[in-house]
């Protein structure tokens, strides 16, 4: 079992995020947020960390070889500001509606 680290950091990114992979097999790549395991800190990044599995011919179902997506580490990610579209650090504003997440690089929302 993987000890997980941080527990208390809240999860900055959220679904729908377009985020960069920063370790891994698929560093370097981009894709969006499908999914995120907050208490497991980790995330489902779509056509990011695509595993191949042969698996047996079971009833009516084929075998054959299978895409299994993976999830990533919180922190092998990193937001990609969709308004200056660099790579950034995600930080926080009080406004009066609430607190909103902001680029550490333009200091614009991120919604
Ligand atoms: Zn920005």
């Amino acid at each position: 079992m993987e000890k997980i680290k941080n527990q208390k950091s809240k999860i900055k990114i959220k679904k729908g995020d377009k985020v960069r992979i920063l370790l891994g097999k698929d560093r370097g790549k981009e894709g969006t947020v499908e999914y995120v395991m907050g208490k497991k800190g980790k995330v489902f990044v779509g056509g990011v960390n695509i595993y191949k599995r042969h698996v047996k011919k079971m009833g009516n179902i084929e075998g054959g070889i299978i895409d299994i997506p993976k999830p990533v580490n919180i922190s092998n990610v990193a937001l990609i500001c969709p308004n200056c579209k660099k790579v950034t650090r995600v930080g926080y504003k009080v406004e009066k509606t609430g607190k909103v997440r902001i680029c550490k690089k333009c200091k614009k929302e991120v919604k």
